[in-house]
């Protein structure tokens, strides 16, 4: 295989990371009428960093291919995935449909197979769905390698090196093209979409597919039941000294 990397990188249209989501009236999901929708903070990192591997070689990076499975609306994440440095994108147009990371995983399978990617980048999870499963699927179905939760990445012709946070400290793997890895938020800064590279982006490559141009079916495997708020937390009271906590935790028999 030649070392010149393909990679693919997968973004999600999700609720704006600064928007408090709120639930819908039905509790079958977050209320998305009227609110800001932007690109998953994680993905963006993923872009990002496929962006800087190019930039500092521009002859190791053939390709860099943003894909996004969602409504048609997620062509504007495409656009700005384009202006901040992907090569071209393609939409996997399911309309409204909420689609599974299993699902998601087979259809990036197939553009994998299509496109004979060596690297995918993903983030390590979606903020909306929180499933932190893609990827792990992806690699699976696959049978490639993984390096999840990346935080630095190395790469010297085939052989690539990726630092992992892991709880408290550090783990170090090495593994040979072609892989898969997902982002962790320390491992880059992502950059803004300038307005010339906005405009510019306007004349790249933006690609539609339905699943079944993949023969893929969109099979549910889960139904949900509710969703509901946190429950309000209870005011608390304010104590003067350390005595007088010490006697309010004894009266509630907490020490
Ligand atoms: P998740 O497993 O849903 O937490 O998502 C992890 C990562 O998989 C995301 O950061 C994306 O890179 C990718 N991914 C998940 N869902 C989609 C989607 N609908 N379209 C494109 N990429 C996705």
């Amino acid at each position: 295989m030649s070392s010149k990397l393909r990679i693919l990188v997968p973004v999600k249209r999700v609720i704006d990371f600064a928007i408090k989501p709120r639930i819908n009236k039905a509790q079958t999901g977050v209320e998305t009428k009227g609110v800001k929708f932007s690109i998953n903070p994680f993905c963006d990192i993923a872009l990002e960093e496929s962006v800087r591997i190019k930039e500092a070689d521009k002859d190791k990076v053939e390709n860099i291919h943003v894909v996004s499975v969602g409504p048609a609306k997620a062509q504007d994440v495409l656009r700005t995935a384009l202006a901040k440095g992907a090569d071209n994108s393609t939409l996997i147009d399911v309309g409204d449909e909420e689609v599974e990371p299993l699902t998601v995983a087979k259809l990036l399978q197939k553009v994998v197979e299509k496109d004979k990617s060596n690297l995918v980048i993903l983030g390590k999870q979606a903020i909306d769905d929180d499933a932190n499963q893609t990827g792990q699927m992806l690699a699976g179905l696959l049978n490639w390698p993984q390096a999840t939760n990346a935080s630095k990445i190395e790469i010297d012709g085939e052989t690539v090196t990726v630092t992992r946070e892991i709880d408290g400290g550090a783990d170090t793997l090495r593994a040979k093209l072609p892989l898969v890895i997902t982002t962790d938020l320390r491992l880059n800064e992502p950059r803004y979409a300038s307005l010339p590279n906005i405009m510019k982006a306007k004349k790249k490559p933006l690609d539609k597919l339905k699943p079944s141009d993949l023969n893929i079916d969109l099979v549910k495997r889960l139904e949900t039941l509710k969703v509901v708020e946190p429950p309000v937390r209870e005011a608390g009271i304010k104590v003067e000294t350390v005595d007088e906590l010490v006697a309010k935790l004894k009266d509630l028999n907490a020490i």
